[in-house]
């Protein structure tokens, strides 16, 4: 077999990490009104050998934290003697919604709709620009992982581009159960990474303000199935062998009047057309209403807050080719796959190892 050939250094925000080793670089950004600077830390896990340069970013809303975590544990699993490629990770991207406990940043921008961004303009704007001038362009493929909004949980699932190969490659095998052949937002960070021929995949999992222990899991195993595939780490035979299904179309189903949610259905279980997903109901009991599935599929986002008023988005449903219950057990090789690494790591983080034991 022939030899792995040597890495290179990489410098970053003007910080050199030569190779096999790793540095913390703080990437700044701008001045805020204390005088003191905003800036985004960075990890640079600079490989032995040569090889691709993944960057994992998350965070970039500011509330989303199962990213963060996911960010962590990966780094904790790879070591520079033995990687081949670079493995930038950012695990708060938004610094200034990450203290605020906020997806915005100044201004309520949100900062996945502000690139490319520019030199002088709002916090937003220059944070946008910034990363991706000093970081972002020095990459060879991009992970970005996000969660639902407040008080919306998603059941883990990828957005990307799948007509681009390469990203296409990526995409199996970072090996979520469900892909949403998403079109490119303007503004985003995956937009404008896939215009610079950087092959980008948005993962999505659990919700905002919350840890995830499912969410946070699939994203672990999904980026070092991905690193595994890139060749940026020695192949081990995955087990669980998820085969992720591709949403022909999802859409949101909404309460149909005011009142207090009780759900009948979880994320990943899957549901016949006219099934009762919830009933609505006054605080009395008085005129209980039902929110029903349009169409069969499979939910992949929830409300989680049991209150609304009509015309809130409660349910996410997506809908297949396949069966359904095909997508149903890849998520059931998720569950298994992702409670059988859970072990002392969950603990410390404070959540239950099997919380999905019911699903
Ligand atoms: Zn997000």
């Amino acid at each position: 077999m022939a030899k792995a050939k040597l890495n290179q250094p990489i410098t970053l925000a003007g910080v050199t990490v030569p190779p096999g080793e790793r540095t913390i670089i703080d990437l700044e950004v701008a001045q805020l009104y204390t005088h003191s600077p905003l800036g985004t830390p960075i990890e640079v896990v600079n490989g032995k050998y040569a090889g691709p340069v993944l960057l994992v970013s998350a965070a970039i809303h500011g509330d989303e934290l199962n990213g963060v975590e996911a960010v962590r544990q990966l780094l904790n699993q790879i070591k520079p003697e033995r990687l081949k490629g670079v493995l930038i990770a950012v695990p708060v991207v938004n610094v200034f919604g990450f203290v605020h406990k906020s997806r915005y940043l100044p201004d309520r921008r949100d900062l996945n709709r502000c690139f490319p961004g520019s030199e002088r303009g709002s916090i937003a704007s220059r944070l946008a620009y910034q990363f991706l001038n000093q970081v972002v362009k020095h990459c060879t493929h991009i992970i970005d992982l996000h969660t639902g909004a407040l008080h919306r949980s998603n059941l883990p699932q990828i957005r990307a581009n799948l007509a681009n190969p390469a990203t296409d490659e990526m995409v199996r095998a970072f090996a979520a159960p469900i892909i949403i052949d998403a079109e490119l937002r303007d503004g985003s960070l995956r937009a404008v990474a896939e215009s610079l021929d950087i092959p980008t995949i948005t993962y999505e999992g659990g919700e905002a303000l919350r840890f995830d222990s499912l969410a946070i899991g699939a994203a672990v195993n999904g980026i070092l199935g991905v690193m595994r595939e890139l060749g940026m780490i020695r192949k081990t035979r995955r087990k669980g062998l998820i085969n992720p299904v591709i949403a022909r179309s999802t859409s949101w189903v909404r309460a149909n009047e005011n009142g207090i949610v009780r759900s009948q259905v979880q994320l990943g279980d899957s549901v016949t057309k006219g099934q009762i997903l919830a009933y609505v109901s006054a605080p009395l009991g008085l005129n209980e209403g039902t929110i029903e599935a349009p169409k069969s599929g499979v939910v992949i986002g929830q409300l989680t807050l049991p209150l609304v008023n009509e015309g809130d988005a409660v349910f996410n449903l997506a809908y297949f080719e396949e069966e359904d219950e095909h997508v149903v057990e890849q998520v059931g090789h998720l569950i298994d796959e992702v409670n059988e690494g859970l072990g002392d790591e969950a603990l410390r983080i404070g959540i239950p190892s099997r919380p999905y034991d019911e699903m």
